[in-house]
């Protein structure tokens, strides 16, 4: 099998197994005073400070969570009066976002993946004089890889009086993530897009900043999120941070393999169009369509000849239809049902490159075309 899906998912790197099996074999509720409980508590305190290192922010600004979609849930539900959010968004922002009786302004992106700040700058204003007001933004889009005009935001929601919320769940390992210097009030990372378990996240909240948790209970990550944590997964979290802040250049080696394939791609299928190919992207990314396939059937073409790739995002699959972020970029109703994302990690390879274009030949090339 060739696993080419790294936004949906990551392989366990080996320290975070290591050190989750370390950490399920200790007894202790992190909460207790004796000295197990001290044991599990110094798990999940060392895990904090890789974490925080890995984005630039303080230990005591983590509060580690189920993922990032609870994660984003905590910030839509603090009681925003108004949430400024890019069309582009994840669902896990999107949905809470609509659902907590905030106003939601939506702001424009254009059909380059950027969201459209300056048409937006009115709408931005209004929101930050009307009271308490959010503007959300992510780093990297999950779908296209295109690199959001964060520090922009920054500046819009300090100049309009907004909070900025930045999900910057596909950003680690792939754009430098640095919440002292990006001017965010929170952000949110999760631990399976970088090599940690599924199942755990963290939500970063600058020191000062009021958030209520969402997760009410014992009071535990400092009142921001109740429950016993997850001391084998945070400590799976913790190692993966830390053994990629030491990686340096993965990302440029995996630039040239994604470059590669999309020059042999578009000479495999002429008609292929890379969406966001003249923005800013991550290295890793590939988000293609050939006019008249269907992405649906390429994935599952694609998967029958051992190639995992995906249609639109992981959680929004088994919806057939058109891709809602290629659909919030204005593209063409043959690029938005048909486009595939191809994403590369850390452990791909030139062999996984070639056997995607030899079955990307059979399943969308000329010879697949003409039968
Ligand atoms: N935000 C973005 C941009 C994502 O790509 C994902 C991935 O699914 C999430 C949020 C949700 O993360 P999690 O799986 O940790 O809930």
């Amino acid at each position: 099998r060739t696993y080419l899906d790294y936004n949906a998912s990551t392989p366990l790197r080996a320290a975070a197994r290591t050190a989750m099996l370390a950490a399920h074999d200790t007894v202790g509720n992190p909460s207790s005073v004796h000295a197990e409980g001290r044991r599990a508590r110094a798990i999940v305190d060392t895990a904090r400070e890789q974490v925080a290192s890995l984005v630039g922010a303080k230990p005591s600004e983590i509060v580690f969570t189920s993922g990032a979609t609870e994660a984003n849930n905590t910030v839509m539900g603090a009681g925003w009066k108004s949430i400024c959010v890019a069309a582009i968004e994840h669902d896990s922002v999107l949905a809470p976002a609509r659902a907590c009786g905030a106003k939601v302004v939506v702001l424009p992106v254009g059909t380059d993946g950027l969201v459209d700040l300056a048409s937006a700058a009115d709408a931005i204003a209004a929101a930050g004089s009307g009271g308490r007001a959010l503007l959300s933004l992510m780093l990297a889009n999950n779908e296209t890889g295109v690199i959001q005009p964060v520090a922009e935001a920054a500046e819009a929601a300090r100049t309009h009086g907004l909070s900025l919320h930045v999900d910057a769940v596909q950003g680690p390992g792939r754009v430098p993530v640095d919440f002292a210097r990006l001017g965010a009030d929170t952000l949110v990372i999760s631990g399976h897009k970088l090599g940690g378990p599924r199942g755990v996240g963290a939500l970063i909240v600058r020191d000062g900043v009021n958030l209520p948790a969402l997760i009410k209970g014992g009071g535990q990550e400092r009142r921001r999120r109740g429950g016993t944590e997850n001391v084998a997964g945070i400590a799976g979290f913790g190692a993966a941070a830390a053994e990629l802040a030491r990686e340096a250049d993965v990302a440029a080696r995996i630039g040239v393999l994604r470059d590669k394939l999309e020059s042999a791609v578009t000479a495999v299928t002429p008609a292929a169009v890379i969406v966001g190919r003249d923005a800013p992207r991550v290295s890793n990314t590939m988000c293609v369509a050939v006019p008249g396939k269907l992405a649906e059937t390429l994935v599952i073409r694609m998967d029958l000849e051992g190639i995992a790739i995906s249609a639109g995002a992981a959680c929004a699959s088994g919806k057939v239809g058109a891709n809602a972020v290629l659909a919030a970029m204005g593209l063409p109703a043959d690029i938005t049902a048909g486009a595939v994302r191809v994403s590369l990690g850390r452990e791909t390879n030139e062999d996984d490159i070639a056997a995607f274009l030899a079955a990307w030949q059979k399943v969308a090339g000329g010879a697949a075309l003409a039968a």
